[in-house]
């Protein structure tokens, strides 16, 4: 004979028991033929499942030497061992150990998957396998459904599945019935003689008689090791050629594809199972997402109302002032801005119109009310500069400016103030100090109305003739405020304003405010406060991360057991990571989704029902809510996927 397929040699086994080490395995050296029939028997205890977990590469020695078809296999790695495991061994569990959420047909292609079989051939081979067993009517049942003896048969089908040339039986007869248990032992036999390497554990002699060769253990040392004399089931003559080849792979992309979608699936399958407990698990994701969303949405929402009041007062507003800068009070040197000058203004062909701005606090009175009221002179294109509109009667026009009429618009505070008892004050009069004057019109509400520093005073409008020739006798304008013509540039014309002035002044000192500035600090307001806020709710989101977390290291330890049984068939740790991954991460994407929709729904309830907070979800924003919730489900998925990656599998084979 050459070369043993299997080689132990002088191996020990040892299990550290509290302080204390237990050798399971002592001095053990071993060879197996390929073809052969072992069957290795002896008491409770002896040590024969350690030997066979170590023949099949699910664990490796403590010391002395392993060699699979010459190679060395104490040294490899987890994931060697994974790849020895999918391409030599077929193991046939006492318990099956069949995965319970697939159907018979799944479990028989689950060594192929891992080996990277593409998915027809996949179904081809494990129907003619299941069928070869007689099982081909059960291939969509679940293990549950099927006897303990139909399970031991889907379980040497999936043995089969990637060629099984060492098939690796560990008291595969110990949960049946006489006669599932001969019918399994018949199979066993069959195959021996189509020519795969059979060994088998078991405590009966009974069983142990079908073999070729019986090896007894005892006390973790081989005591015996025999050819089967009583029986003819020795290896055959000549061994019939290797059996079922390793099938070829697929291209290795498609090969972690359908490995990615393996995972997709079964993690589908473990969220159905606990769909109580996954949707409480996503509450916590559902929870921070949408608090995350709402609150950016509030954010911007509120930045755009901010923005609408700045615009209202518009971007397309200029107003100019005389001197260098606020709080230049050099009267002396300032040269005056004239009527003169905002009618010149009012001329040019970039400006939709110019008004003159006087102003000056005083006492208003009607009846036995009297009140500080802010005073502003304007023109008759006051209004329309400001995109200001009347909510009754109308705006003095050009005549009254003329006539310095003493004609008069209110704002809604004037109203309130001076006409407390809701009576009509068009056509009346009030007193502007000394001065009467006839209401012409009612402002309607509106942020450019209070143009004044810190002013909540009542607001009244007079032609500006009025205010400097019979009130303040003041000729000198505060300002002039223009409209820019739509479609002209703001800058643009803001440059031309200044150029036109200085050359009628001969002196530059005039200086200009645009909303743009207040604009930019708004914005600047507007983002650190969302900024705070998010940081806050990306904190419930981080408490949601932790429940995911939670819920994954249960879901990894109740499902330890399937981990085992895929290690067993071949699965890379990288296999194992990536389901209980994707499962946290699909906790997550579907909580997000969920949390974005509550989000809408809670914009839509404040919409409905008159809030003047505003939701404005931008695409972004979603976006990142979306991509936070991924980075949630990955980050927390992490440490429990990596704990199930890293179990022993002849640990997680054993945990109940
Ligand atoms: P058998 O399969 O022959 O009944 P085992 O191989 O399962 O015996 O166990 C052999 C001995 O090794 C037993 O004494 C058992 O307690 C011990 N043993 C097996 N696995 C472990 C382990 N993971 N840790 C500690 N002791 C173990
Ligand atoms: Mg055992």
């Amino acid at each position: 004979m050459g070369e043993p397929l299997i080689r132990i040699d002088a191996a020990w086994r040892e299990f550290a028991a509290g302080d204390q080490r237990v050798a399971a395995l002592r001095n053990v050296s071993l060879d197996i033929h390929a073809g052969e029939m072992v069957a290795i028997v002896g008491a409770s205890g002896s040590g024969k499942s350690t030997l066979m977990n170590l023949l099949g590469c699910l664990d490796r020695p403590t010391r002395g030497d392993y060699r699979l078809a010459g190679h060395s296999v104490p040294g490899l790695a987890p994931d060697e061992l994974a790849r020895l495991r999918r391409e030599h061994f077929g193991f046939i569990f006492q318990r099956y150990h069949l995965l319970p959420d697939l159907s018979a047909q799944a479990n028989v292609e689950a060594p192929a998957l891992y080996a990277g079989l593409p998915a027809a051939q996949r179904h081809r081979r494990a129907r003619e396998l299941l069928a070869r067993l007689g099982l081909a009517a059960r291939a969509g049942h679940r293990p549950g459904q099927l006897s303990g003896g139909q399970q031991q048969r889907v379980a040497i089908a999936r043995a089969l599945m990637n060629g099984g040339r060492v098939l690796l039986a560990d008291e595969p007869t110990g949960a049946l019935d006489r006669h599932s248990g001969q019918e399994v032992m018949d199979i066993l036999r069959e195959l021996h003689r189509a020519g795969h390497t059979v060994v088998l554990v078991t405590h009966d002699m009974q069983v142990a008689r079908h073999a070729g060769r019986i090896v007894e253990l005892a006390d973790g040392e081989v005591i015996a090791d025999r050819p089967n004399l009583v029986t003819a089931a020795a290896a055959p003559a000549t061994p019939p050629a290797e059996p079922a080849p390793t099938p070829i792979a697929a291209t290795p992309w498609r090969a972690a594809r359908d490995r990615a979608l393996e995972a997709l699936r079964m993690a589908l399958l473990a969220m159905s199972a606990h769909r109580l407990r996954s949707f409480l698990t996503m509450l916590g994701i559902i929870i921070g997402v949408a608090s995350v969303a709402s609150v950016v949405a509030v954010g911007e929402g509120s930045r755009r109302q901010v923005l609408a009041q700045i615009d209202q007062l518009g971007t397309s507003t200029i107003e100019v002032w005389a001197g260098r800068n606020w709080g230049d009070t050099d009267a002396e040197r300032q040269i005056a801005l004239r009527p003169q000058d905002a009618a010149a203004l009012a001329g040019e062909a970039y400006l939709a119109g110019a008004s003159p701005v006087l102003q000056t606090t005083l006492q208003v009175r009607h009846g036995n009310v009297t009140a500080s009221a802010n005073l502003t002179g304007v023109n008759e294109q006051y209004f329309a500069i400001l995109g200001l509109r009347l909510a009754a009667g109308a705006s003095f026009g050009a005549d009254a400016v003329a006539r310095r009429a003493q004609d008069v618009v209110i704002d809604p505070a004037a109203r309130k103030t001076l006409f407390p008892g809701g009576e009509d004050p068009l056509g009346q009069v009030i007193m502007l100090g000394g001065v009467p004057a006839r209401v012409v019109g009612v402002a309607a509400p509106g942020a450019a109305l209070n143009r004044w520093p810190g002013g909540r005073n009542p607001a009244i409008f007079a032609p500006y003739t009025t205010v400097g020739d019979r009130i303040t006798g003041q000729t000198r304008l505060d300002s002039i405020v223009m409209r820019v013509r739509e479609g002209a540039s703001a800058a643009a014309a803001e440059h031309a304003v200044l150029h036109l002035l200085a050359l009628r002044r001969g002196n530059d000192e005039v200086f200009v405010q645009n909303a743009d500035g207040v604009r930019q600090a708004a914005e600047a307001t507007s983002a650190t406060l969302t900024l705070l806020i998010s940081t806050i709710a990306l904190i419930s989101l981080l408490v949601g991360g932790i429940g995911v977390m939670n819920i994954m290291l249960v879901s990894v330890s109740e499902r330890t057991r399937e981990i085992g049984v895929r290690m067993a068939v071949g699965a890379r740790r990288a296999d194992i990571l990536l389901q209980f991954l994707i499962e946290a991460v699909l906790v997550c994407l579907i909580g997000g989704a969920l949390g974005i929709a509550l989000s809408f729904a809670a914009g839509w309830l404040l919409d409905a029902f008159a809030s003047s907070l505003k939701l404005v979800w931008s695409a972004p924003a979603i976006a990142a809510a979306f991509a936070s919730s991924l980075l949630v489900g990955m980050v927390f998925g992490y440490l429990p996927a990596r704990n199930a990656a890293r179990l022993d599998p002849v640990v997680a084979l054993e945990r109940e």
